[in-house]
């Protein structure tokens, strides 16, 4: 369970992030939607841990893991990442790719990996190399490493926005049920509302540093909050 209060982080004077509180249940994913430059990723960043907030609070299944005095280190947090361009290790074999964050036993490392292996469909590709992979099938291997040392949060940064149509909504459907499978609390920022309305359990609005609307899919889109609200789901269809 992922639990952010009142987060808030300036540049230059500037609230970029600007007293965003969100909650997220193991098993959820909470989609976080809105135009470029309105602090999504400076937002999953300071969950990531890898930006520190200016005020607000992180906790990760009720355990504080950063305020504005104590902080969790990111590697300690539990938290998966995937983004667009979070490249696969070229040098490494598939297996040693998705193995990578996991640690204990030679034989249990290889057990999580065929499992997670054969959950994306790519076990056939276990002892392959990266360039030996599409785009798609590239991206179902960085899920699987995301994945592999069961993190209790995940974080996703327009995952798959560097892939074609073609291959986006099976991609999609996929992370979605091994997501679920894995029960991590997930926080999917997209600029898409038709991804949102695809993947989410629940969907933040954000513009201008601040979630304007939060609630399920159908809800928003039917009874949008403003004008921009509608703008923004005007696209979906
Ligand atoms: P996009 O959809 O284009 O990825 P975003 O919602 O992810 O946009 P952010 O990357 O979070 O937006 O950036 C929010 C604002 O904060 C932008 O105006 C950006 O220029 C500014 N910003 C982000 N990081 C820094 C930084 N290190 N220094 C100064 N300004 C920054
Ligand atoms: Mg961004």
């Amino acid at each position: 369970r992922l639990e952010v209060r009142s987060l808030i982080r300036r540049f230059e004077g500037r609230a970029v992030v600007d007293d965003v509180s969100l909650s997220i249940e193991a098993g959820q994913v909470t989609c976080l939607l809105g135009p470029s430059g309105c602090g999504k990723s400076t937002t999953l960043r300071m969950i990531a841990g890898v930006e520190m907030q200016d005020s607000g609070e992180i906790y990760v299944d009720g355990k504080l893991i950063c305020d504005t005095v104590f902080r969790v280190p990111p590697e300690r947090r539990q938290i998966g990442l995937m983004f667009q361009d979070f490249a696969l290790f070229p040098h490494l074999s598939v297996a040693d790719n998705v193995a990578f964050g996991l640690k204990g036993a030679r034989d249990l490392k290889r057990a999580r990996v065929e499992e997670l292996l054969n959950k994306v469909h790519l076990k056939r590709f276990i002892d392959g190399y990266p360039h030996e992979l599409s785009g798609g099938e590239q991206q179902r291997v960085a899920l699987a490493r995301a994945l592999a040392p069961r993190p209790r949060i995940m974080l996703m940064d327009e995952p798959f926005s560097g892939l074609d149509n073609r291959l986006r909504d099976g991609i999609r459907d996929d992370t979605l049920s091994l997501l679920k499978e894995e029960d991590a609390a997930v926080l999917l920022v997209t600029h898409e509302p038709d991804e949102a309305m695809r993947m989410a359990d629940e969907i933040a609005l954000m513009r201008r540093g601040r979630i304007v609307q939060q609630g399920a899919p159908y809800n928003v889109y039917t009874r949008p909050a403003d004008k921009a609200a509608v703008a923004f789901f005007s696209d979906v269809n």
